[in-house]
């Protein structure tokens, strides 16, 4: 997305704003259902808690997207988007036996991923289809905050388990019908990845009345100058030879199944801000924007690095800023980062701004959550306005204390 577009949105709406690029978002929807074209049954699930709006949403199901859910709230936004529930699946950790039922019950794909659950859902709905996740034990990536597959994560049942699924099938006469995995969100390695989905194979070997196999997510994309991202085209390529000799083997023509979140939507986000002052202490310059970690947190919660350009002047002179909001609490953008010349009243652009962004904003400090604008097919859609004082408020229960209260 082009600089003067990105301004032209951030005079018409107010700063702080998140902008994203509708046509990206397709363009990455095409460059992996591209990289799978020889699979005949491809089914790319979106991610949905990476950037849950519904018009984003809405925009997937246009492509031909299916929807990756993790709570029953994330149910209800899709189906408000208008998917329908053979078209979202519901991964989910940790949740109670109540709201699977009820996810259930709304006809969606549930997909269990401990063998409690797993034997209390087969006992009472031998009808009702389930995919189990399972933990192949793959270590994705460096950080283990981002790999959920090795062996002391809480997600999945673990591989060696497999004797103890079989059990409770065998037991309740329940259907297993697919088999998934979502390792982590670093994949760099394709023979790591691939290795991963051997065992899934394997797996998927041990049931006989599979319609799909979902290899999850863990795409990578790049950050900075450098980064390496997934081959997408190569993983494609490996995959899908490998799948269609599976299914030979298996005897079935099964569905592959993808969730990317970030792969999809992160490089199509920018938040945009403006700088309210800049400050020059002994040792740095600060560049103090109208946000903090209330809108984007990630740099704070886990490091991640996002890309600051001065949209108000590109061409400018590069300079050493360290970018922090206005929060009271140390809230650091980026560190030394080199940006064109900053004044006060500029617009400062983070990128990667797409996934687990907005989704993750908060009201701290009694902020407001920003307004959401959807440039798409040359036109912009705002799909989320600023909240205001009484969004603030409508849930909280005044009491007047400075009167008596009265005991009942
Ligand atoms: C979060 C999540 C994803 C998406 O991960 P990305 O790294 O954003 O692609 C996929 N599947 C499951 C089960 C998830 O929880």
């Amino acid at each position: 997305m082009n600089h003067s577009i990105l301004k032209s949105i951030a005079e018409k709406h107010k700063c702080p704003i998140y902008v994203y690029d509708g046509n990206k978002i397709k363009k990455q929807y095409e460059r992996l259902t591209n990289a799978f074209s020889s699979i005949k049954n491809l089914r790319i699930n979106y991610a949905c808690k990476a950037l849950s709006n519904i018009s984003i949403l809405s925009l997937m199901r246009s492509m031909g997207s299916g929807l990756d859910t993790v709570s029953i709230q994330e149910v209800q936004l899709g189906l408000k988007a208008g998917f329908k529930a053979e078209n979202i699946i519901f991964t989910p950790n940790g949740v109670s036996m109540n709201e699977i039922e009820k996810v259930a019950s709304l006809g969606v794909q549930i997909n269990i991923d401990n063998l409690t659950i797993l034997e209390q859902f087969g006992t009472k709905y031998q009808d009702i289809p389930v995919c189990i996740r399972i933990n192949p034990h793959v270590m994705a990536g460096g950080n283990s905050n981002i790999s959920v597959g090795h062996i002391d994560s809480k997600f999945g049942i673990s591989i060696h388990q497999i004797p103890h699924i079989l059990r409770i099938v065998e037991n309740t006469k329940m259907h297993i019908n697919g088999v998934h995995m979502h390792t982590g969100s670093d994949i760099l390695d394709i023979e790591v990845f691939l290795h991963a989905a051997e065992i899934l194979f394997e797996t998927a070997s041990k049931f006989n009345d599979l319609d799909f196999i979902d290899f999850g997510s863990g795409f990578k994309v790049p950050y900075k100058f450098g980064d390496i991202e997934t081959n997408i085209e190569e993983l494609g390529e490996k995959l899908s030879k490998r799948f269609h000799s599976f299914c030979k083997t298996y005897g079935k023509d099964l569905e592959l199944a993808f969730e990317p979140g970030k792969f999809l939507v992160s490089e199509a986000g920018y938040f945009l801000t403006k700088v309210n002052a800049i400050k020059q202490t002994t040792s740095t310059v600060f560049a103090q924007v109208d946000s903090g970690f209330n809108h984007l947190i990630r740099p704070m919660l886990y490091g991640s690095h996002h890309e600051i350009i001065n949209i108000s002047n590109p061409k400018g002179k590069e300079r050493f800023y360290t970018v922090v909001g206005y929060i009271c609490e140390t809230d650091t953008f980026g560190n030394n980062r080199k940006i064109s010349e900053i004044s006060e009243g500029d617009i400062l652009a983070f990128k990667n701004s797409g996934a687990y962004c907005f989704t993750m904003a908060s009201n701290y400090n009694s902020r407001y959550r920003p307004a959401e604008v959807l440039w798409y097919k040359e036109k912009s859609f705002e799909i989320r306005k600023e909240e205001t004082f009484d969004d603030l408020v409508q849930n909280q229960i005044l009491i007047d204390f400075s009167k008596k209260v009265s005991v009942n």
